[in-house]
């Protein structure tokens, strides 16, 4: 069941959180050997949701959300459960405090399942870089979930949970939720808290909404979502309630009158064919929906992973400084003995994985005295260009629309050695971090050669979220009505009732 119908279950007593935890963590137990989206189930998962039934019972006011289970990006600090981001050198962490995101759904009765799967620092596109292995594709074992938060989006299409957190630097929400055939959301900048969530790309980073639906990730954004005092970014904005944006998307279902701009440069050459022809068709829906649709020329984002790939490793490397043995989680000692510097680096050189060591390197040396302006300083002005791109292009359109990725999922090990090929995967969505503007992941039906899930990305001028989810909800609305609801993963021991409930467009 989606969130928002298990939260009217919950309400109208027709389920307990106990039961409806209960369901995933069976759920958990049942896939999560082969898909490993959790890196840690939460223990004390049953007794939260014994808490929230009590306060139910007790006539207590509760959130929308309360007594539905979630999944927390491992990206994220949890006071009670560790927080390794992936990453050796912080295994078996627990952090003293939760993050602002963490902390709202517990306040909001939500109930942690546990910590999913990433790529390490939150750096990659397949969840292959995490030092405690992949994570799998519901909808093929053999290939990889997308990355960073394979494991959050993988959770979600494997059932294992209704809904998850994740964070997106450069697409780490959207790309993960075109290839599993979930809905996963990028906030603007600023609008939603990054306090407890250890940075990659400060510039960059944002933490958003995974699920299975454009209303649920409304619903979970509402409760994640507003002005934090404790980020120096979060914006001061009174958000209007995503929730209702998106049901009255549902409702009306119509998109008259709205301008929808095509990126050229977001598609095209490269492209998968059967992501093209979805896409394709997903504009000619939008069109018959009332929609006007023109092509938009955006000439910066040609550049725009070459800027993103000297930005992030550059800010990436002087956060990561932190990791230096004597603050946090792992320290090795050299058999030698040796200067604290000596322990510092054989503990980097231990904790640390190749993609990580990498980017380190990659930014040090483009923020280094000399080539800070050739390569910084430049990646900095064509930030600045792909930023006036989108300005023009929102003159003319309201949304701006492109496939979420290039291809549908690529088989486990296919990029891994090949850093460039790995990173050609966020073509498409780090625009939209660069110029700090919402984006929107929604499954947009099946590539006809690999029978695999495709993405339709839908992007809004910064702060205009709402509108993504209100024509986010019509779109998927639409896309159902052409598909009926076939995007069901078929993980390996779908049971019957399962099977015959997905038969029937139940779940
Ligand atoms: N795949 C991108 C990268 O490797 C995006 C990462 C992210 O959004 N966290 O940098």
């Amino acid at each position: 069941m989606t969130a928002a119908a298990l939260a009217d279950a919950l309400v109208a007593r027709d389920l307990s959180s106990v039961e409806v935890t209960q369901a995933h963590l069976d759920r958990i137990a049942a896939v999560d050997t082969d898909v490993h989206a959790f890196l840690h189930v939460n223990e004390s998962a049953l007794a939260v949701a014994q808490a929230v039934d009590a306060r139910r019972a007790a006539g207590d006011a509760l959130g929308p959300l309360a007594g539905v289970p979630v999944a927390i990006k491992d990206v994220l600090c949890t006071q009670d459960m560790p927080t390794t981001s992936g990453s050796r050198i912080l295994e078996g962490w627990v952090p003293p405090y939760d993050a602002t995101v963490v902390a709202r759904l517990r306040q909001a009765g939500m109930v942690p399942l546990g910590k999913t799967n990433m790529d390490e620092f939150a750096m990659g596109s397949s969840t292959e870089f995490s030092a405690y292995g992949p994570t799998r594709n519901p909808w093929d074992l053999d290939r990889i979930p997308g990355g960073s938060g394979g494991g959050s989006a993988a959770a979600v299409a494997a059932y294992e949970a209704p809904v998850a957190l994740g964070s997106d630097t450069g697409g780490s929400i959207r790309q993960p939720g075109a290839v599993t055939g979930t809905v996963g959301v990028k906030p603007t900048y600023g609008g939603v808290s990054r306090y407890g969530a250890i940075a990659l790309a400060s510039s960059l980073d944002q933490v958003g909404p995974v699920s299975r639906t454009v209303l649920d990730a409304a619903l979970v954004h509402d409760v994640i979502g507003g002005h934090d005092p404790r980020d120096s970014t979060s914006l001061t904005d009174a958000w209007p309630s995503f929730a209702d944006a998106a049901r009255s998307g549902l409702q009306d279902g119509t998109l008259a009158g709205v301008r929808i701009g095509v990126v050229k440069e977001l598609g095209g050459d490269g492209f998968q064919a059967g992501v093209t022809q979805r896409f394709t068709e997903t504009v000619a829906l939008l069109e018959s929906a009332g929609a006007t649709v023109v092509e938009i020329d955006a000439p910066s984002f040609a550049y725009a992973i070459s800027a993103y790939y000297l930005i992030l490793p550059a800010e990436a490397s002087s956060n990561l400084a932190k990791f230096d043995s004597v603050r946090f989680g792992m320290r090795v000692t050299p058999a030698a003995g040796g200067t604290v510097e000596d322990v510092m680096a054989a503990t980097r050189e231990a904790g640390f994985g190749p993609e990580v060591k990498r980017r380190i390197i990659l930014g040090t040396y483009a923020l280094s005295a000399g080539y800070y302006d050739a390569y910084y300083g430049s990646a900095q002005k064509v930030r600045t260009l792909v930023q006036r791109d989108f300005d023009r292009a929102f003159e003319q359109v309201d949304l701006l629309a492109s496939p979420s990725a290039p291809t549908t999922a690529f088989p486990l090990g296919e990029k891994i050695d090949d850093p460039l090929a790995m990173y050609l995967n966020d073509l498409t969505t780090i625009p939209a971090n660069l110029a700090g503007i919402p984006g929107m992941s929604i499954p947009m039906g099946l590539a006809p050669e690999d029978g695999l899930p495709t993405g339709v990305q839908l992007m809004a001028p910064a702060r205009q979220d709402a509108r993504l989810y209100r024509y986010g909800a019509a779109l998927e609305r639409l896309l159902e009505d052409s598909w009926g609801r076939t995007l069901i993963s078929q993980v390996p021991d779908l049971d019957e009732t399962q099977q015959s409930a997905a038969e029937e467009g139940v779940i």
